[in-house]
């Protein structure tokens, strides 16, 4: 059997925890598997690197960025190998170049566009124990891409599927997916089983136990996607198609993101065309924009409100100064939160958006955005609110009982 298993910044953590980590790949090791290794940089690593970037000017170069952040994994992996044949076993360190991982060309939040497997197979057929550098890969050119925060789960299950791995673990801080974050809601339920539709609502919306990308993928390529504990035996939860989960929630987690900025065009000029070319600016800096609301214009002016992620706030402002003459007023809020409502069962019930509603409405937050699909309901509120606003939901729902 073919295990891909990735092992998240806590798990990491120091040296004892890789030394943990390493006991735990021995265990594995013995049962005979072929194992591929992926790593997070130690926690907190890659936040102290984005710092130093900054330190210069809030605009760094994102290619040397790149150089920057891609060390955090290249220590780890190293470091794990060193324990890993300290402990007799053959084992080997991979940078994402030398893994075979090839992305475009957009820093920082580099997509993988393939991964030539020839030098990992040929490893796996000698029996090491592969460990790679998540994170990062080299674009056409061989120069240095890193995949975007939380991007050694996309490491991880882009190489599953590479492989066409058998399964593929996800090793974190907690021991599975819970009805929501457990660090704010204790009496928060671990999900055993979880659809990828659910999941990547979930982790689009904030939860950031998986990266939305490496669900999206997971399910495109039909691996079977598990995250469980490094720090105990318990099982975990299983990512797995709707059809295989008995029972459907109506409303399966709460997710919140608090690092989300929104930004309010206000006395837009209102004529045909103007949300094409301000939205096809944005998406020619590679900026994510999420929800966005636009009321009825009035004497030729409109009002434009979207969200997106706080880390891309300077190259907006930047796309958004052609406009300047199109717009009264430019606002950026930063104390926003998103909360959002998650479950495959809205499909077919009524009055689900209401409820969440009236239990923000009970303890008077007020929603300032909210959009809508087939299975979340996303609510945007002000940021002093967000902890509260995931209790009162989680509980309107009864994901407590
Ligand atoms: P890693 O460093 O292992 O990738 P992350 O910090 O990225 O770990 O993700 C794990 C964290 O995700 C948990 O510590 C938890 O606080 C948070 N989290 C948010 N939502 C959920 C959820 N619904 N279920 C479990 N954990 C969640
Ligand atoms: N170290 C990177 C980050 O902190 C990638 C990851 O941990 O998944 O975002
Ligand atoms: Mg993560």
């Amino acid at each position: 059997m073919l295990v891909v298993q990735k092992y998240g910044g806590t798990s990491m953590g120091d040296c004892e925890r890789i030394q943990n980590v390493a006991n735990r790949i021995a265990m594995r090791k013995k049962e005979n598997h072929h194992l591929v290794v992926v790593v997070s940089a130690m926690s907190g690593v890659t936040d102290t690197l984005v710092g130093y970037t900054k330190y210069f000017t809030q605009l760094p170069n994102p290619r040397e960025v790149d150089m920057v952040l891609s060390s955090g994994e290249r220590i780890t992996s190293a470091l794990l190998a060193i324990a890993l044949e300290n402990m007799g076993f053959k084992a080997i360190s991979l940078s994402g170049r030398k893994a075979g991982i090839l992305t475009d060309s957009i820093h920082t939040k580099a997509r993988i566009e393939d991964i030539d497997t020839t030098y990992l197979k040929s490893l796996l057929e000698q029996d090491y124990i592969v460990v790679v550098a998540g994170f990062q890969g080299v674009d056409k050119n061989g120069e240095v891409t890193t995949l975007g925060r939380g991007g050694s789960d996309l490491s991880a299950v882009a190489i599953a599927g590479a492989l066409q791995a058998d399964l593929c673990e996800i090793y974190t801080d907690v021991d599975g997916v819970y009805t929501t974050d457990p660090r704010i809601e204790k009496n928060a339920k671990k999900i055993h089983k979880i659809s990828y539709d659910e999941m990547l609502e979930l982790a689009s919306m904030g939860a950031k136990v998986l990266l939305n990308r490496s669900v999206e993928l997971a399910k495109k390529w039909n691996i079977p996607l598990v995250t469980r504990s490094s720090f105990t035996y318990d099982e975990g939860t299983m990512i797995t198609h709707e059809e295989n989960i008995m029972e459907q929630a109506v409303v399966s987690g709460v997710a919140l993101d608090k690092n989300q900025v929104r930004v309010s065009m206000v006395g837009v000029s209102d004529r045909p065309g103007i949300a094409a070319e301000i939205f096809t600016a944005m998406a020619n800096a590679n900026i994510n924009i999420d929800m966005i609301v636009q009321t009825i214009g009035r004497d030729g002016k409109t009002n434009l409100d979207f969200t997106l992620p706080q880390s891309e706030i300077e190259e907006a402002k930047i796309a958004l100064k052609d406009f300047e003459k199109d717009v009264e007023n430019i606002e950026v809020d930063c104390n926003i939160a998103k909360v959002s409502i998650v479950g495959v069962g809205m499909k077919s019930h009524s009055g689900v958006a209401s409820c969440a509603f009236s239990a923000l409405a009970k303890e008077n937050i007020n929603i300032m955005m909210i959009s809508t699909s087939e299975i979340k309901v996303s609510m945007v509120i002000d940021n002093k609110y967000a902890e509260l606003a995931v209790r009162s939901l989680h509980s309107a729902y009864n994901l407590d009982k």
